[in-house]
């Protein structure tokens, strides 16, 4: 099946033939036994309930994994990837990732004694240099998270090349429909479903899928034990989000196309951050590995007076923190998602005050850029 088929009918009510188009809900925390020592095949919804199964399987089959697994969020699925490892391993992460992430590394995993250590993974000279005999995975995400730079995932695993590393990319800002990183190399993709899986602003999810089948029973084994699983409900809506991924990709991706344009005639705007334009620094690598840009652009304006000011002055586009919904969303990286990065590393990644983050939704794109043009000008 192509990929647009399959968002829609990759899941199936397996469990009864009732002709349900559509997964129910099994809003069941534990299951009957048939008899002493038999399952059937659903014990307690923490180890696996039928709606997040439904689920699993669907991301798995758009990421081309062995299997996938749900969790109640992105940084839960980051922490239980962080689960793999243990005190005295080493991990080479992207420099510009998204805060949440960094605080996750900075705090929880150092204290367990995983070293992180960071790079511009677009640079595989520099990638090396930090690379040691202790380094067990290298942590990409492409494009970053604010500042969209692009890191050329085969190049990285050729550039791994006989070393038993983990290559891990937060597949979040494309998502499968645009770039499948197992594809190219990965071992295991990351993303919150809070974004463009979900697509609609309303829940919190996050996603793992691995190549390898070992590896998935690996990280089902610690989901299982640590516990952070998505709910049924919240199983249901990722399906129904998932549905309309590739007709939401699309449009908001068109979109952000046009205001990326738009954006650079405007007087105050001094930089345009996004992946889809010529001059963009990884727009040759992305047109390489990916079939789109994606909607998530980032611009500098004049003066920090001018970024609080659109930020106030924004009514259709919202200030909000997030992004990949269909509404469409604007925040302050340095206020908001980078405000616990340190100084020194946000002036190195020019995450500055005059920097806002824009998340190109579903809207018509003439009213988008109305209201960016009465917020800027
Ligand atoms: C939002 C986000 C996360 C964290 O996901 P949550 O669902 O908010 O926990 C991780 N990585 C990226 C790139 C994100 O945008």
């Amino acid at each position: 099946m192509e990929f647009e088929t399959l968002c829609i009918h990759g899941s199936k009510d397996n469990t009864h033939n009732t002709g349900a188009v559509c997964v129910p809900i099994y809003q069941s925390a534990t299951f009957t036994h048939p008899s002493v020592g038999e399952s059937t095949g659903y014990d307690y919804s923490r180890q696996q309930n039928p709606t997040r199964e439904q689920l699993e399987q669907t991301v798995a089959s758009l990421e081309g994994g062995a299997g996938a697994l749900a969790f109640s969020s992105g940084m839960a699925a980051v922490a239980c990837m962080l689960e793999l490892f243990s005190p005295g391993d080493e991990i080479v992460a992207s420099e510009d990732l998204y805060g949440g992430t960094v605080r996750l590394f900075e705090s929880i995993a150092a204290k367990n004694g995983i070293r992180i250590f960071y790079a511009d993974t677009g640079k595989p000279d520099e990638l090396q240099s930090v690379i040691s005999y202790k380094t067990k995975a290298v942590f990409i995400e492409t494009p970053t998270n604010p500042m969209m730079n692009v890191t050329d995932i085969a190049k990285v695993k050729r550039s791994l090349c006989g070393r038993k590393l983990l290559l891990i990319v937060d597949n979040t800002f494309l998502t499968p429909y645009f770039c499948k990183p197992l594809k190219l190399g990965a071992d295991i993709v990351i993303h919150s479903g809070s974004k463009y899986l979900g697509g609609h602003n309303d829940t919190i999810a996050g996603f793992l899928s691995a190549k390898e089948s070992a590896l998935c029973e690996k990280l089902r084994f610690i989901q299982k034990t640590t516990g952070a699983a998505l709910a049924p409900f919240d199983s249901f809506l990722l399906l129904r989000g998932i549905k309309t991924l590739a007709l939401r990709m699309n449009q908001a991706q068109r979109s952000a196309g046009e205001i990326a344009q738009w954006l650079k005639k405007q007087e105050k705007i001094k930089a345009v951050h996004y992946v889809g334009l010529p001059e963009h620094p990884g727009y040759e690598i992305s047109k390489k590995q990916a079939s789109g840009f994606g909607a998530m652009i980032s611009f500098e304006v004049d003066t920090k007076e001018t970024a609080v000011s659109v930020l106030e002055r924004v009514k259709l586009i919202l200030y909000a923190e997030s992004l990949g919904g269909v509404e469409s969303l604007i925040t302050y990286p340095i206020l908001q998602t980078h405000a616990d990065v340190p100084e020194e590393k946000r002036v190195k990644l020019g995450i500055n005050e005059r920097l806002l983050r824009l998340s190109v939704g579903a809207e018509n794109v003439k009213d988008l850029i109305n209201d960016l043009n009465q917020a800027i000008n």
